[in-house]
């Protein structure tokens, strides 16, 4: 067989079977394999390795692409000097992921700014890179999807869809109040979850308002009995990030212009 022939025939094989990373590297990793002197085993499993390592790659940022993230972040981006108040183990220690495996939850309490969605986000899109399937939602956009599907009797798929996933983010459950139905198909989630699914739940509220959002008091009770019975519970009561930030801003400004006029 022609060299031509061969290559051509190789590239094919190698397509029909999905291993792109192989067919583009076979030449390169062989001219490396053959100045190294590495039997044909070691270039064998070299090749197989950057298969794996690029499909793991891929297959992350389809799970990522997957949870529907609002912004991308990470911990590395988490200033925890600026929020001395939160349990920084505790955030090392659920980005590890193990808390998804038994089936816990998380909740992240604070006032706005206070980087509660960031960190959601970080844990989750950790959870992601860890072979995870992860989805965001805030809470009155989930609330949302719930009645839509209901509306298209299409509502028992959704859960179902729901149920595929090892964490569920509910980002934000506190700052719009529940209709009836609406609080009733968010405990329909929740309840569905228990023990099966994580949530990781993101509030301004502390557990007495619960109830005032979701406009009742037994359902609001049967929620927090469910969610709360393995929780980690993370709180952030420091000051807002955004204020911070934007007052630094105005004070370096200031700064500058004082420094200015006295020149
Ligand atoms: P919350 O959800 O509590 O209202 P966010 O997570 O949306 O707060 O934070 C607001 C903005 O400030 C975001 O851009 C976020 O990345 C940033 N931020 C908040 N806290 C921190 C922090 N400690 N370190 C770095 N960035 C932060
Ligand atoms: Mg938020």
């Amino acid at each position: 067989m022609s060299q031509r022939k061969a290559t051509v025939l190789l590239e094919h094989y190698l397509k029909a079977l999905r291993l792109p990373t192989m067919g583009r590297e076979y030449g390169k990793l062989a001219a490396v394999c053959q100045a190294d002197r590495a039997d044909y085993p070691t270039y064998l499993l070299r090749l197989a390795e950057r298969e794996v390592q690029d499909r793991e790659v891929r297959a992350a940022e389809r799970r990522v692409k997957a949870a529907k993230f609002p912004v991308v972040k990470t911990l590395d981006t988490f200033d925890f000097a600026a929020q001395p108040s939160l349990n920084q183990a505790l955030v090392r220690e659920l980005v590890r992921g193990d808390y998804i495996d038994r089936h816990e939850n998380v909740l992240l309490i604070g006032n706005s700014g206070t980087g509660k969605t960031h960190l959601a986000t970080a844990l989750a899109f950790a959870a992601c890179q860890q072979g995870r399937r992860v989805r965001f939602f805030t809470v009155t956009g989930l609330v949302t999807w719930l009645l839509e599907r209901r509306e298209e009797r299409q509502l028992e798929r959704f859960h179902q869809q729901l149920e595929r996933h090892h964490l569920l983010v509910l980002d934000e459950l506190g700052y719009v109040p529940f209709t009836k139905a609406g609080a009733e198909l968010l405990f329909e989630v929740v309840s569905r979850a228990y023990e099966r699914t994580s949530l990781l739940v993101t509030t301004n509220l502390p557990f007495e308002a619960w109830t005032e959002v979701l406009g009742n008091e037994r359902l609001t009770g049967a929620l927090l009995d469910r969610l709360t019975h393995r929780i980690h519970i993370l709180e952030a009561n420091g000051e807002s990030y955004r204020l911070r930030e934007s007052r630094q801003r105005l004070k370096r400004s200031t700064t500058t212009r004082t420094a200015r006029n006295t020149s």
